[in-house]
């Protein structure tokens, strides 16, 4: 049986990838310091005998006693909401965090795959985006906070591959969604779907013409279970190339959840990228990887799980996490 470390396993896509490898007869170590995700995530997981979950910031000294096969750092704020409230943190786990992660790798002869983002290409100048695109990034904007650490991310993952060798995987990840986000995360599919329970308007930033294109959490962690296990270096795209803008999202979610919502309109929050869609060729080519859940059923599925969830958890607007931790 290999073991695997997921950082971030209390998360939205560290739970999901624990579950996978856990499916794929894995020793699962979870990690994470709930700071944005939630117990909750994880309790089905802890009644499996192959998983073991540690509490702990991985920005500081990461130490495990087993062997490891793979280590998957997922740990990091995710929605522009979060990583404003704590962008030091959000800086550390990127940076010092991955340091940790790369470091433990090292030692422990594992193959590592970090997770990045469509946001190391900031509000792109080139569409749709590939992987030989550099970006643009504004590194003092708000977003720089993310942005940059997940940029120096990169550059010392490929570091430690070329100086040290290490065997090491990039993910850049774009928008994904489906069930265990948080409600109140402020990531625009979770804030529409509160809204509509709530009763309340949908919020659109701007004028809802800035596009994304959204990726069903299956489809990415099929993705990223490919890439693990194949011989290739560099940073590959995931996600799902079918773009939308915003104010047809909008109106797409309306239509799903049969609601009488009406839209209003709130300022377009500073450097939020104007467009965003994957190249996926590589991923196809080498990965042989597509996605196969088309938005409308993944949107269902989303909805439904959404809709499970307790009156209490739909009226939290606050992520309470925050309350515990430190300024810096
Ligand atoms: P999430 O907020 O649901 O999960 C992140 C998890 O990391 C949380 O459980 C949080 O408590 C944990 N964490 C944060 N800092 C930590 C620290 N210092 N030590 C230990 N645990 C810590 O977000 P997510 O959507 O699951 O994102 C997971 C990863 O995927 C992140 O690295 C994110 O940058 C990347 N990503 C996600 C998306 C997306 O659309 N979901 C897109 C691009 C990249
Ligand atoms: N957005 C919106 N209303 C909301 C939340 C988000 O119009 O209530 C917009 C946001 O400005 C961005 C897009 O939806 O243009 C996607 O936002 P999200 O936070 O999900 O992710 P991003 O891709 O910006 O990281």
């Amino acid at each position: 049986m290999k073991n695997i470390l997921i950082t971030g396993a209390a998360g939205f896509l560290g739970s999901h990838l624990c579950e996978r490898f856990l499916k794929e007869d894995f020793y699962v170590i979870g990690m994470d310091n709930f700071i944005t995700g939630s117990q909750k995530n994880i309790d089905s997981l802890k009644k499996n005998k192959n998983f073991r979950f540690i509490n702990h910031d991985v920005s500081k000294y990461v130490e495990i006693n087993d062997d490891l096969d793979y280590i998957l750092h997922f740990a990091s704020p995710a929605s522009p909401i979060d990583y404003l409230k704590i962008p030091i943190q959000t800086l550390k786990v990127g940076s010092l965090g991955t340091h940790n992660l790369l470091g433990l790798a090292k030692a422990k002869k594992a193959v590592i795959l970090v997770a990045s983002t469509s946001e190391v290409y900031g509000d792109p100048l080139v569409h749709p985006q590939s992987e030989s695109y550099f970006g643009n990034v504004n590194p003092i904007g708000p977003r720089g906070v993310y942005d940059e650490a997940k940029r120096f991310q990169e550059a010392i993952t490929m570091a430690y591959h070329r100086f040290h060798n290490l065997d090491t995987k990039i993910v850049r990840i774009f928008n994904t969604y489906g069930p265990r986000m948080r409600l109140n995360d402020g990531r625009v599919l979770p804030a529409f779907i509160g809204q509509v329970l709530r009763g309340e308007d949908l919020t659109i930033f701007g004028d809802g013409s800035q596009t994304r294109s959204f990726c069903y959490v299956d489809d990415l962690i099929d993705g990223i279970y490919k890439l693990l296990f194949y011989n290739y270096n560099y940073p590959v795209n995931i996600g799902n190339p079918n773009e939308i803008s915003i104010k047809d999202f909008a109106q797409e979610i309306i239509k799903l959840t049969n609601s009488q919502q009406k839209i209003i309109y709130k300022p377009l929050p500073e450097n939020d990228p104007l467009k965003r869609k994957p190249d996926i060729d590589l991923a196809k080519n080498i990965l042989g990887w597509v996605p196969k859940v088309n938005r409308n059923e993944g949107l269902k599925l989303t909805y439904e799980y959404f809709c499970s969830l307790s009156k209490k958890e739909l009226n939290l607007k606050e992520h309470q996490n925050f309350k515990s931790y430190n300024k810096f």
